[in-house]
């Protein structure tokens, strides 16, 4: 596992729980607005953090913390991920895992094993434009599976949209309201945009109005 961060404590990353954040390097997507280039362009990641003083330190707050939320980065294209959540789980954590959704297979896989508590997944854009958002190439179909598997897998979950208003039409969200139909919860978000972002050409674009998003939530939630 190519660890980048750890988040010693958190109060919001894992819904109810009090947890910890564990940010993995490395990410098969692109998206312009990422605010963790750090974790995501190999030239600039610091140096990894060996698992066995992210263990020490899982050891030594069992007493105060409920949750592990396995964030990235994208989590599920390290090679030692489950181990490294089969680990986590016999110290006696609930794990929450962010993920991208590229890959289904080991979604599955660790949904099989029973070793997530929640899953939170971003839904980037319509199948149509994926490529286009993420700056990467995928099979939309992987996307779909991903949302399918999370929804009918009996575990808590939420889906995730991050709004950049010239990526994302309002119509663009109808069309992701579909392919989540059936979620528990779906949690849309303005992007920060800012120096940090890993496409600079975003930098000072306009923003939907504080009106517009309540517009588009109000809409959205008759549906999820
Ligand atoms: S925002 Fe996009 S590029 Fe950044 S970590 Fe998430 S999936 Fe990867």
């Amino acid at each position: 596992m190519r660890i980048g961060g750890l988040q010693k404590f958190s109060l919001i990353d894992y819904p109810g729980k009090l947890s910890c954040v564990i940010f993995t390097q490395g990410c098969n997507f692109r998206c312009g607005y990422c605010h963790n280039p750090e974790l995501v362009i190999p030239e600039r990641f610091c140096p990894s953090i060996p698992e066995q003083e992210v263990f020490d330190f899982l050891r030594s707050r069992q007493q105060y913390l409920q949750g592990v939320v396995v964030s990235g980065g994208e989590p599920t294209i390290q090679g030692g991920l489950v181990a490294f959540l089969d680990q986590i789980k016999r110290l006696g954590y609930l794990i929450k895992l962010d993920t991208n959704g590229g890959q289904p297979d080991i979604l599955r896989q660790l949904v099989q094993l029973k070793l997530l508590n929640y899953v939170a997944m971003d839904v980037k854009a319509p199948l149509d434009r994926y490529e286009e958002i993420i700056n990467a190439m995928i099979d939309p179909r992987k996307i779909e599976q991903s949302i399918e598997i999370i929804i009918h897998s009996g575990i808590k979950h939420e889906f995730r949209t991050t709004v950049v208003k010239s990526l994302c039409s309002q119509e663009d969200l109808y069309k992701i309201r579909q392919m989540i139909k059936g979620s528990q919860r779906y949690n849309l978000q303005k992007a920060r945009i800012d120096e940090n972002v890993l496409d600079q050409r975003l930098s000072g674009q306009g923003q939907y109005t504080d009106e517009e998003f309540k517009c588009f939530k109000e809409e959205l939630e008759k549906c999820v």
